[in-house]
């Protein structure tokens, strides 16, 4: 390389953090922003930055088929399924989907959440979408029975939310959808433990929540659902098969996102893969349920056997009480424990890269702030 400018960049300096308990955009691992900081200015001898390299060039060419290579194998992903790498996050997808794969116009929405409700209602745009299952009778707090639904016989997919990130609920099996394909959202599930991907048509998520910042969504689709058979009028880049003909680079990708995505996945190879992240978020997530299954001033607010390993809502029972909680826990340096807007209280999200001397350091806390606020 004939560099122009060389200097030296590094200063020492103190960097502080907290626990962020984000629900998304979300904490990453301390080892990829490490690693991503290094390769700024100048990535692997390159003398530029991710961010201003050509999405054509050799360089970003092996970031992105690593990124995906190491994505297939961590989530086993069948060769005859696909993997993008799109913008427009989990919302376009709501668009997208019944555009692709509404073909007779029909399809069936499980609704669990703010989240699945705006993509049903999304979907009513492009023909005629059916709740068959919701939860909103007990403020989305459990997954409903979906052994025996009735889907409709020409149903052109199912579609579920299959963690709820604002209610703290996730499907512990999946629907029965009698043959019909199945559509999930995992934008806050995503790599948070294996998943078999054959059981699904797509598979979708917004990389903010668990994977890495935000403008990145990653779909897998079954090679059989990408077709030019689309409802009329759809817009070029929205069809899958465009963006599956051109691996993703139709248009200029989120190449900087991409990149700290492959580096979330390596870094989820070298913590052991989906099984280990799985027992480390079972162990994290037992943590803080136990206490609040104990605790006579917290509690959880979901149905025991349907709670998310990621996102845990819990409450007071007073509102005074819950916003001086979540005051003195930002003080003290926990971060966004503030429940969603629409329902209230506290979330802890606790995605893979909060450690799980996060999630003790928040249970002491409570520990503390009960016996001081009895
Ligand atoms: C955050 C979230 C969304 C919305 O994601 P955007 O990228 O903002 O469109 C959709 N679904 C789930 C499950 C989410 O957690």
């Amino acid at each position: 390389m004939n560099s122009y400018i060389s200097f030296t960049y590094k200063e020492e300096k103190e960097v502080s953090r907290v626990y962020n308990f984000s629900a998304g955009p979300a904490v990453l691992p301390e080892e990829v922003l490490k690693e991503a900081a290094e390769e700024m200015l100048d990535y692997r001898g390159c003398g530029m930055s991710v961010m201003e390299m050509s999405h054509r060039s050799k360089v970003f060419d092996e970031i992105i088929k690593t990124a995906e290579a190491d994505l297939r194998s961590l989530l086993n992903v069948p060769d005859n399924y696909k993997v993008l790498f799109l913008q427009g996050g989990a919302h376009l997808q709501f668009a997208q989907i019944p555009m692709n794969l509404m073909k007779n116009k029909v399809a069936d929405y499980i609704v669990t959440g703010q989240w699945a409700k705006k993509a049903y209602n999304e979907a009513k745009l492009y023909g005629t979408a059916n709740k068959i299952a919701s939860s909103e009778d007990k403020t989305f707090s459990y997954i409903p029975d979906c052994s025996d639904l009735p889907i409709s016989p020409d149903a052109d997919y199912v579609y579920i939310c299959e963690n709820n990130t604002i209610y703290g609920t996730k499907f512990k099996t999946l629907p029965n959808t009698k043959g019909k394909t199945l559509v999930s959202d995992v934008s806050s599930c995503f790599l948070s433990e294996p998943m078999d991907v054959t059981k699904y048509g797509l598979i979708y998520g917004g990389v903010q929540k668990n994977i890495g910042p935000a403008g990145v969504v990653i779909v897998i689709i079954r090679e059989d659902l990408v077709t030019d058979d689309v409802l009329p009028g759809t817009p070029t880049i929205m069809k899958y098969k465009t963006q599956v003909d051109a691996d993703s680079l139709y248009n200029t990708p989120p190449c900087y996102g991409i990149y700290i995505c492959g580096k979330v996945f390596k870094w989820i190879q070298k913590m052991g893969g989906l099984d280990a992240m799985k027992q480390i978020n079972e162990e994290k997530a037992a943590i803080l349920y136990d206490y609040l299954d104990e605790s006579e001033m917290f509690k959880g607010t979901v149905r025991k056997e349907d709670r998310s390993l990621m996102n845990v809502p819990f409450v007071t029972d007073s509102e005074e009480l819950n916003a001086k909680f979540i005051a003195e826990a930002k003080a003290a340096g926990f971060e966004n424990l503030k429940g969603h807007r629409s329902v209230g209280g506290m979330r802890a999200s606790i995605y893979n890269a909060m450690p799980i001397e996060g999630v003790k350091a928040l249970v002491e806390f409570m520990k503390k702030f009960e016996t001081e606020n009895k």
